[in-house]
């Protein structure tokens, strides 16, 4: 049923229109104004107005006017109903206003009644045809909305990834078939046994807490999780990602998830990160069996269930290390090891990688593999028991030869190895070797480092000459002896514009082919202009020659002295001996008549040559006790000028005529001296022999007392024979003698100053001598002053003397 709306302000006018329009059976509206009009229109959805057009207030046109206005009544036909207004200005007005007709009063009902069923058919049509075009519209969004299902659903079937849907309390509705491939399985299948199965045990716990709290909340989700591949019964790692799709009003009505793998790329994160952690390992320790042994305990469980380092030792492999996840069975699998040693001829395993230098990969371990593996029952008994799934074996190979093999084993795991996880293992090996060899050179370079260390340390001169005879190696006792740098020489070939002298060396120098005892041949070299005496022998090896060599011209000067000793003391030995036989011989003959003052002089000889005998004996032998450093000595405050006068009171008693001892004792204060007391009388002794030995003409012997700094100096001061200048230093050598020939016919062994400076460089003195205004010879000695009593005492003691 529709309304219609009957608008017109005298009643009756409406109870004629509602007599006319009811047989067409449908709801009729009053409205007695225009006001009321448009109130019923705002209530009702109206199919045709009949429209009074004169009214008080708002007449008809107006009315009209407003209902065109509104959006919701805009439509509604009109039908003017008026009783006048026939002109044609008046008709125009009611078209203009909305109107689709005109109705002139009196109307013929039959004609009003048949225009207004029709505006009812024609708003009944409208109302039907909006309904279809609803129904076609929903009908069309749901072709849409399978349309856009299937092609997301192509889309996912495109994807690489596994691709699923959930409803909203998360049951699945839809998986695609890579998801049903990889745990091979069917949509039902999989719906019913859920993922629970597939999870790896571990993930299970908070990939479980993750997807509830994502239904809780709707926030996405997103999760890294082992599941398990049907085809190989490996974990894989797969990245899960769902998103909710939530409708216009927020609520959740799908989710959509997908599982991406991650393996590759998270073995190979892992496999970095191993690689790295490894590399710091391996730099750790030079002892390369601790660092493989640190090694197996990293790869395990990481890379392998259970690892093993095997190393070659004599040809053969031995096992240096190995790590299982289960500490359990580290024995077994060394129990395994040295029950069943490895078949170096074996067709798999280490002894093949070991042969070929090649890596070695297993995937699977098949029952067959086994079987032909183990050599006995047990053995396959207990490999069985270790449940090889899969192996990997690679050489560590240094310098081009292999050292040994890792193998990586999975057991437990389930792993099964691909040809990335050989890599990393390669690259692990690769790795191990380059710290062995590193160590290795290491080694090498500290035992070179030592051995040039050693070089330069040694006191023999060491060059090294390699088969172009070009100097590779020059020691620094090589520079020293030489005084050739090293830069003069290494890299040149060794001639004599090099080395002067050298030419014939290669031919003349014996070389040895092995290290040990060899023969050296001792030849003079020019060097600096002076010449050198060195004794030299080399020992060839496959680079070259090394040469060692020695200065020995300090030796040979040594070896000099030595000969002079024998001639100076032989002769001074056969002088006084030669007296005493003479005189012995004398007083021994029988035919001879002595007279008594012959008989008193010959004795007196023989006593005097004596005394000099044992004297020279005496010197001799307390210079080979300075020599090795025997001689002991007995420090403690002494009297200088009590010494002095002492020593000059002996010497007065035998003076040769002509010559004259004077003692100037100094200043009153003179301190004590520190000293050995005998010792330094033997040395000042021996300076007033000398000054009176070396003073043939005669002359004044003058011993001079004084204070120098914190030393008390003693001169010795004579007019004899002087000393040239050149010489000054050398008369204190051992048997140094200026005069060796004794052409001027004082004898002596050239020992007395050296034994005066051996004694008083003992007591931290010094001795010296100068020329002297009277042509002869001042010798000094300083000896330490003793510390301020002493002084005190010397004082009460001079005092006393003089008393
Ligand atoms: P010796 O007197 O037994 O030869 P010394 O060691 O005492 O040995 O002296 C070494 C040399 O020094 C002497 O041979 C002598 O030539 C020289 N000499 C030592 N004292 C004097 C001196 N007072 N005057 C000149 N020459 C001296």
């Amino acid at each position: 049923m529709t309304n219609i709306l009957l608008v017109d302000d005298r009643p009756e006018n409406l109870l004629a229109l509602e007599a006319i329009l009811e047989p067409l059976e449908q709801k009729l509206l009053y409205a007695h104004s225009g006001e009321e009009a448009l109130r019923q229109l705002l209530r009702h959805d109206v199919a045709v107005i009949l429209l009074d057009v004169q009214m008080p207030l708002l007449d008809g046109f107006e009315t009209a006017e407003l209902i065109k206005q509104r959006e919701r009544t805009r439509h509604i036909p009109i039908i003017f109903v008026t009783a006048i207004s026939k002109e044609e200005e008046h008709v125009f007005r009611g078209y203009s206003a909305g109107a689709v007709d005109y109705v002139f009063k009196p109307f013929n009902p039959d004609v009003l009644r048949s225009k207004v069923a029709v505006f009812i058919e024609l708003y009944s049509k409208t109302e039907q045809l909006q309904e279809q075009a609803e129904l076609l519209k929903e009908q069309e969004l749901a072709d849409l909305r399978r349309e856009s299902e299937e092609r997301y659903r192509f889309l996912a079937e495109a994807q690489p990834d596994q691709i699923w849907t959930a409803t909203p309390n998360g049951e699945l509705d839809y998986v695609n078939q890579r998801v049903l491939d990889y745990f091979d399985t069917s949509f039902s299948e999989h719906v019913a046994a859920g993922w629970l199965d597939v999870i790896h045990p571990d993930d299970l716990p908070h990939t479980l807490k993750g997807w509830q709290q994502a239904l809780e909340t709707g926030a996405s989700y997103e999760n890294e999780l082992r599941l398990r591949r049907a085809v190989d019964d490996s974990y894989r790692w797969h990245l899960t990602r769902a998103i909710a799709m939530r409708d216009r009003d927020g609520e959740i009505v799908k989710w959509f998830g997908s599982n991406t793998d991650i393996d590759d790329r998270k073995s190979a994160e892992e496999g970095q990160r191993f690689l790295v952690e490894a590399g710091a390992t391996l730099g750790s320790s030079l002892d390369y069996r601790a660092t493989l042994a640190a090694l197996a305990k990293m790869a395990v469980p990481r890379i392998a269930d259970w690892v093993r380092v095997d190393i070659v030792e004599d040809g053969k492999l031995h096992t240096l290390a190995v790590e299982h996840v289960d500490e359990r069975k580290i024995e077994l699998a060394f129990e395994l090891g040295r029950r069943y040693p490895e078949d170096p001829e074996a067709t798999q395993g280490p002894p093949v990688v070991l042969r070929t230098g090649k890596s070695e990969l297993m995937t699977e371990i098949s029952e067959e593999r086994l079987s032909q593996l183990a050599v006995d029952d047990l053995h396959l008994e207990l490999v069985r028991e270790l449940g090889f799934q899969s192996y990997m074996g690679v050489p560590l190979v240094a310098r081009k030869r292999t050292l040994g093999v890792i193998s990586f084993v999975s057991a437990e795991s389930g792993r099964h190895y691909g040809p990335n996880d050989l890599a990393l293992a390669e690259e692990l090996a690769r790795r191990a070797s380059t710290a062995i060899e590193n160590a290795q050179l290491y080694r090498e370079v500290e035992e070179r480092a030592q051995a040039a260390r050693v070089l330069e340390t040694v006191a023999d001169g060491v060059f090294l000459v390699d088969v172009q005879g070009v100097v590779r190696l020059w020691n620094r006792a090589a520079e020293a002896i030489t005084k050739l740098p090293r830069a003069d020489v290494v890299g040149r070939r060794l001639t004599d514009e090099v080395l002067p002298g050298c030419r014939d060396l290669s031919i003349s120098i014996p070389v040895a082919g092995t290290p040990g005892p060899a023969t050296a041949t001792t030849f003079p070299l020019e060097l600096d202009g002076e010449e050198r005496w060195l004794s030299i022998s080399g020992v060839a090896f496959d680079e070259g020659t090394v040469y060692a060599f020695r200065d020995l011209t300090e030796e040979r000067a040594l070896e000099q002295i030595r000969q002079d000793l024998v001639s100076t003391v032989s002769h001074e030995l056969r002088t006084p001996l030669a007296a005493i036989y003479g005189s012995a011989l004398t007083l021994a003959r029988d035919d001879l008549e002595l007279e008594e003052a012959m008989h008193e002089k010959l004795l007196e000889v023989i006593v005097e040559e004596s005394t000099r005998l044992a004297d020279i004996v005496n010197d001799l032998l307390l210079a080979s006790q300075l020599d090795a450093d025997r001689l002991a000595i007995h420090v403690e405050p002494c009297d200088a000028q009590a010494l002095a006068a002492s020593v000059l009171d002996a010497a007065r008693t035998h003076l040769p005529a002509g010559t004259r001892v004077s003692f100037d004792p100094g200043q009153d204060d003179v301190p004590y001296v520190v000293a050995d007391e005998g010792q330094l009388r033997q040395v000042l002794t021996n300076l007033v022999d000398n000054a009176v030995k070396y003073s043939p003409d005669g002359g004044d012997v003058r011993v001079r007392l004084q204070t120098a700094g914190k030393y008390v100096r003693f001169t010795v001061a004579d007019e004899g024979l002087g000393i040239p200048p050149a010489e000054q230093g050398r008369i204190f050598e051992k048997f140094y003698r200026l005069d060796p020939d004794m052409t001027g016919g004082i004898g002596g062994t050239g020992l007395g100053l050296y034994i005066c400076r051996e004694l008083v460089r003992r007591v931290h003195g010094r001795i010296w001598v100068e020329a002297n205004d009277a042509r002869g010879s001042d010798f000094h000695v300083e000896i330490p002053a003793a510390p301020e009593p002493s002084t005190g005492q010397n004082r009460r003691k001079r005092a006393r003397a003089s008393a």
